[in-house]
């Protein structure tokens, strides 16, 4: 049940998203028949064909709606090997060994919406609610920049508590919680969708990505998840979320699709007609795109029951398809997934990820605490500290990054889908993800990490000689000065 508060804001709220269905003019564009008609007639591809597509993604100029219905239906174990090493093919071309690396925060878990996949869905009263004070939320913060992150993805549910007011205050504190060299240099966030408005608020205290998944693209299964009387019941509202982010200025936008609620073949299509209508309007696709698989969650039995869950081989082919199609698009890998299948899962396509994740409300400050499942959204797979994560980057030869530096210049949508669009992303990114990871190395790290950081830094230096000699010195001299105690360089 919800409050005498509760419910007025939630009927004001859903009164302003019907008059904005009515008046929303833009057409939606997720044809459900045409989506199910490119997956049937591409069913049972030829190898030839499949191959073709494959080597077109090599040149990676992307892939129309029919390729892709292709390769969803790529199925001979000889394919998807092909498929992925494709995937790995394109993410070594645009993004070389970086790994950008964040931290969830979970601000509330306080939410009027009853979404059936979700621990946090109003009617299950098995979770302690909670949304952070601002001493609170400088508590988490402060516990997150003392390990070394540079980078959080802001949580929000749906609730008066945690209103665009309450966001924007949000992203101020934890902007200016600073201790020492800690601090936090880009936030972004995931919340409910908002009027153009509350974007520009949102903006203008200086949010990094914005984030908004669509669940499901299809119509029929979003309905039946997300009950009519709740304000995510309009398909609509959701699915032209972020552009209203863009018309407000907001140029890093993220798309994502929760995995497990609906065939995955139909939701890979959808995100690309989402992907391609963006750039339709907007001249640029979203900046990232997040592919989040179901997860059991607390007295959620749709959680483990949904006949739709994902299985670990079509979850390595979903990254892949996706690499092929939108390879300038980063991709992130949540913790919801287990280390070993993250390491795989990394190499295949993924650009992004989070690390030493805590996904309780509060829950950094009692790190120890691997999970407080009644605080939880859903169960996590991967607890490791961002240390012990980093240092299996490094087994593998990755580079971690906590760089910032796009944004912080203003190299961001347009701007930002220029640069590695000419390949120049190889020769920002990547020196920068090594300036950063070297005030991680000096700040933070454990001593085999260190150990094993430097010489990647070194050989990375020592390649980038070969190549680049004036960006090597530029990038050499910083490092220096690094070690004399300067911080917060790059290209
Ligand atoms: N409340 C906001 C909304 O719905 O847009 C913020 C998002 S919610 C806190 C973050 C995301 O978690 C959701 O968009 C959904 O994709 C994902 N999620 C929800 N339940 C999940 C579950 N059981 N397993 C994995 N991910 C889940
Ligand atoms: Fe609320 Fe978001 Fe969970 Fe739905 S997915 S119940 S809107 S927190």
């Amino acid at each position: 049940m919800l409050t005498a508060i509760e419910k007025k804001w939630k009927d004001n709220r859903f009164e302003l998203i019907k008059k904005y269905e009515k008046l929303e003019k833009r057409k939606d564009f997720i044809d459900d028949n045409l989506i199910w008609d490119l997956i049937k007639k591409n069913e049972n591809p030829e190898p030839k064909r499949i191959r073709e597509i494959l080597s077109k993604a090599r040149e990676l100029k992307g892939l129309t709606p029919e390729e892709v219905a292709v390769l969803v239906n790529c199925k001979e174990p000889e394919l998807v090997n092909e498929l992925c090493e494709t995937a790995s093919y394109i993410k070594q071309e645009i993004y070389g060994k970086r790994i950008v690396l964040f931290a969830p925060l979970y601000v509330s878990n306080t939410c009027v919406n009853n979404c059936i996949y979700c621990g946090y869905r109003r009617s299950n009263p098995a979770i302690k609610r909670h949304t952070l004070t601002m001493d609170e939320l400088r508590d988490e913060v402060k516990a997150l920049t003392s390990v070394g992150h540079k980078r959080v993805l802001a949580v929000f549910g749906e609730h008066p508590n945690s209103d665009a007011f309450y966001i924007a205050q949000a992203i101020e504190t934890i902007y200016e919680t600073k201790e020492g060299r800690n601090e936090i240099r880009r936030v972004n966030i995931n919340a409910a969708p908002m009027t153009v408005e509350e974007y520009r608020l949102i903006r203008e205290v200086g949010i990094g990505t914005y984030q908004v998944f669509q669940e499901t693209y299809h119509h029929e299964t979003y309905k039946k998840l997300h009950p009519k009387d709740t304000l995510k019941s309009s398909f609509l509202w959701r699915l032209f979320a972020l552009h209203r982010a863009q018309e407000a200025g907001i140029d890093d936008v993220a798309l994502g699709v929760l995995f497990g609620l609906y065939d995955w073949r139909f939701e890979v299509l959808g995100l690309l007609f989402h992907s391609l209508d963006m750039e339709r309007e907007f001249g640029v696709g979203p900046h990232t795109i997040s592919f989040p698989r179901l997860k059991p969650a607390v007295n959620t039995p749709f959680s483990t029951s949904s006949p739709y869950l994902v299985s670990d081989e079509d979850f390595k082919k979903i990254i892949a398809i996706l690499r092929c199609a939108v390879p300038y698009t980063g991709l992130i890998l949540t913790a919801r997934e287990a280390p070993e299948l993250r390491k795989e899962l990394i190499k295949v396509g993924v650009s992004q990820t989070d690390a030493g994740t805590r996904i309780a409300v509060g829950g950094y400050r009692q790190m120890q605490k691997e999970h407080i499942p009644e605080k939880q959204q859903f169960l996590i797979d991967d607890t490791r500290t961002l240390d012990e994560f980093i240092y299996e980057l490094l087994k593998d030869s990755l580079i971690p990054s906590f760089c910032t530096a796009c944004y912080r210049c203003g190299r961001t949508g347009e701007h930002f889908m220029g640069l590695p669009k000419s390949a120049v992303i190889k020769f920002f990114c990547t020196p920068n993800a090594v300036l950063t990871f070297k005030e991680y190395l000096l700040d933070y790290a454990s001593k085999r990490t260190k150990e094993l950081g430097e010489k990647i830094i070194t050989q990375y230096i020592n390649d980038l000689f070969q190549i680049r000699p004036a960006l090597a010195m530029r990038v050499e001299e910083y490092l220096e000065k690094m070690e004399d105690g300067e911080r917060d360089f790059y290209i």
